[in-house]
């Protein structure tokens, strides 16, 4: 079909009588010869839906609609096929400038220029379907609470599943549980675990392969066509055969947890009698009695000890959230079986969330359970027998002994997962160590082979993935992705951490966490199908395209990409995997050459919105700002700015991204040619707390920013003309003074020496 633009200027919402609606008209017909443009009433409700008799009346295949924002449309709202862009006339201009000032015209004229620019290059995008079927069937690793419930609800759905479980047989923790918590009301009696019934159910579900004793050898791939490889974790066939291989959609990791070590003053592994919140549990179910290690002989009080190592900066330094429950669990099940057992239980806090409180206070009516709240400082075998713990009561100021039969240390969890990234560096290094190019390269190569060899083998779900075998993991080792906003969410698109490897978490919070990963690899398997890209750009059939006949292998962009979706062929040329792709734009934004670009999003098109801007020269001495924008955050945040009707500087042009990691250099200096006068990136937060849709996005434009920086001290020009900021959307209230304090910068240093050149 031919190409055809239309503009439709919207007149309601204040617009008309704060602007000159003819000269708008006049910026289409005249300076871009748009041939169809017209006014509407307004652009919701019976006006969208004249616009869209226009467009069909018209036979328009590119829109340009100016009114309300982009963010108060929702998909279908126009015509499948149509390239539709927003002005957000009210919300960035009316709404915020003064109504018939010629600063508040030239900023809605230039507005236009650059949305009429952009859908003229614009392309219409086709979804990326390919050639082989998209597989549905899950894959989940780790057969405990977690892994067997994610696959019962996959199952359930429709959904044909893998469960892969490293030992011989299914139940993980739950398995070695004497008694689970309460789970329903009143909150006051123990409960049976339900594993036998689970692991039943598991195996008797026709949709659910389960195999045992394997491990996952390789997963390569990408969503919807994950090759995995199953090998023996030893248990009867010899470790590492391979047993098995298949395809899979989507991946859930539920591997689950281990105990962290306790801490070093309470004699754990010193004292036999000292032993671990798990060991006792695993006791009991497996001899149905609680004894003394050292002897044989029946506990018959026991010592408690909390976060026997957690909340200690130096040793294990978060809360497990379960410890507290598994000794109260213990200490009531101690009583049940033996009413003249005592149990002591020594806590600096307890946690206990929810409805849990009610199983407290039922252990707190127990007269043979004793709580005190102190720090244990020591624990040394009695002379007459038993074990006598020492420790500081600190509610009352003093030092208080209890002699015991056992010490329970409530040891916190540890997730069982591997650092991805660290595994393939230490790859990386010993190639290099072997054939870098000197001595010293080499040398230096040996030293982080050193400094990484703890990573050796530990890889868990063996991706065939260039940015490493695992999933990156944050602080403490969980491989979660963005854990304020989306944090079901993991850094490999289709593979969803899931239980006790994502965060330390009860029974039924597992089970939970389970049916949410299965949601996730089902939207994922089911989006991939449709060629649609998953969070957050949920449903967004774009794809970056890479030009590699001009690609240099820098590798910039298989290094930089957040989401490990570029492998490299052996040269280091990038090798899209289409259906890992998030859409951020960030491999667009790390490309030097320019060669990666989207149908509706590229180098060019952002190029032509800054060239579309009307500069004036040095002579009329009004400066013109570009603000590069996160449209995550930063441009919502733009929008509250206009909704609760507060000023901002009329002279700056505000270009929405994707993700400030799409931003490239060329941008910049690009805009400084133009005659711009300063260039603001704002993106979302970044760090240990970061707010980046894209993960490292806002951080590596930041990087780049400096590098920027550099580059226009080099070219004589003054760095402050850059500037970077992060914003969070509740935020909204600094835009005025960031565009304002900028500009006071830009008047200071003077206009751009490249004005008008
Ligand atoms: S950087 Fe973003 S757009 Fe580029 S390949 Fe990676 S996920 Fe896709
Ligand atoms: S950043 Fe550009 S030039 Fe470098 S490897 Fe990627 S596509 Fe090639």
């Amino acid at each position: 079909m031919d190409e055809k633009i239309g503009v439709f200027i919207c007149t309601g919402y204040g617009i008309a009588e704060a602007l000159d609606i003819d000269a708008l008209c006049k910026v289409a017909t005249g300076e871009y010869g748009v041939p169809f443009c017209t006014t509407v009433d307004s652009c919701e409700g019976p006006g969208l839906k004249s616009i869209n008799e226009g467009i069909a009346a018209e036979g328009l295949t590119k829109v340009v609609v100016g009114g309300i924002s982009a963010r108060l449309y929702a998909e279908g709202d126009f015509p499948e096929g149509v390239i539709v862009e927003h002005v957000p006339l009210r919300e960035q201009v009316v709404w915020c400038q003064p109504a018939g000032d010629e600063d508040t015209q030239m900023l809605a004229e230039d507005n236009l220029r650059m949305y009429i620019a952009k859908v003229q290059k614009m392309e219409p995008v086709e979804p990326f379907l390919p050639e082989e079927t998209i597989d549905k069937s899950i894959l989940v690793v780790g057969g405990g609470n977690t892994g067997m419930t994610a696959a019962l609800e996959a199952a359930k759905t429709g959904y044909d599943v893998h469960l892969v479980e490293k030992s011989d047989k299914l139940g993980g923790w739950l398995a070695k549980q004497y008694r689970s918590v309460p789970t329903k009301p009143p909150y006051r009696e123990l409960e049976e675990t339900g594993v036998d019934a689970m692991i039943a159910e598991v195996e008797g579900n026709p949709r659910i392969a389960v195999h045992t004793s394997a491990i996952t050898g390789e997963i390569a791939g990408a969503p919807g066509l994950f090759d995995v490889t199953l090998k023996s974790s030893g248990n009867g066939v010899p470790t590492g055969e391979v047993l098995d291989s298949f395809r899979v959609g989507a991946v859930i990791q539920a591997t689950g947890w281990r105990p962290a070590d306790p801490r070093e003053n309470l004699s754990y592994g010193d004292l036999e009698d000292v032993v671990r919140n798990v060991d006792l549990e695993e006791m009991v179910k497996e001899h149905g009695r609680i004894t003394r290690p050292s002897d044989g002989k029946e506990a018959k009080s026991i010592a408690f000890v909390q976060c026997g190592g957690c909340t200690d900066p130096e040793h294990h330094s978060y809360c497990s959230s379960i410890c507290c429950l598994t000794s109260l669990k213990q200490a009531l099940y101690l009583r049940e079986r033996d009413e003249d057992a005592k149990a002591y239980i020594f806590y600096e806090f307890i946690r206990t969330p929810g409805q849990y409180e009610l199983f407290y206070r039922r252990v707190q009516e127990d007269p043979g359970v004793f709580l005190t709240r102190g720090e244990v400082t020591d624990v040394a075998r009695a002379e007459g027998g038993g074990l006598d713990v020492t420790a500081r009561d600190t509610m009352a100021g003093e030092q208080i002994q209890v002699n015991v039969d056992l010490v329970v240390l409530a040891a916190g969890m540890v997730p069982n997962s591997a650092d991805g990234e660290a595994v393939r560096a230490l790859e990386d290094a010993k190639v290099a160590a072997e054939k870098g190019e000197s001595d010293v390269q080499r040398a230096q190569a040996a030293e982080k082979v050193e400094q990484l060899k703890q990573h050796e083998g530990t890889a868990i779900l063996n991706l065939a993935y260039r940015q490493g075998p695992d999933l990156p993991i944050l602080q403490y080792g969980y491989p979660d992705s963005h854990f304020i906003c989306f944090p079901y969410e993991s850094r490999r698109t289709g593979i969803y951490p899931a239980g006790c490897v994502r965060q330390p978490m009860d029974g039924v919070g597992s089970r939970e966490d389970a049916a949410g990963a299965a949601l996730k690899a089902i939207q994922c398997v089911e989006m991939s199908s449709r060629g649609e890209a998953v969070h957050p750009r949920a449903g967004d059939r774009s794809y970056p395209d890479f030009f590699l006949q001009k690609c240099t292998q820098c590798k910039r962009c298989t290094e930089e990409c957040p989401f490990g979706v570029l492998n490299e062929d052996v040269k280091g040329t990038p090798l899209l995997r289409a259906t890992r792709c998030r859409r951020c734009g960030v491999c667009m934004g790390a490309c030097p050459e320019r060669i990666v670009s989207f149908k509706d999003y590229s180098v060019d098109i952002v190029s032509a919105m800054i060239k579309a801007v009307e500069v004036p020269d040095e002579l009329e001495e009004k400066p013109r700002l570009l603000a590069l924008m996160c449209e995550n955050d930063a441009i919502p945040a733009l929008d509250l700015v206009g909704q609760h009707r507060l000023a901002y500087n009329p002279l700056v042009r505000v270009i929405p991204v994707r993700c400030l990691g799409s931003v490239n250099a060329v941008w910049v200096s690009e805009a400084i040619s133009a005659g711009f006068d300063g260039v603001l990136l704002i993106g979302c937060r970044y760090g240990d707390d970061y707010q980046c849709h894209f993960i490292k996005g806002s951080e590596l434009a930041f990087t780049r920013g400096e590098n920027i920086r550099e580059k226009l001290e080099k070219m004589a020009m003054e760095n402050e003309r850059v500037e970077l900021h992060q914003l969070q959307i509740s935020e909204y209230e600094r835009l005025p003074e960031i565009f304002g304090k900028f500009a006071e910068v830009i008047e200071e240093i003077g206009m751009n020496p490249f004005k008008g050149m």
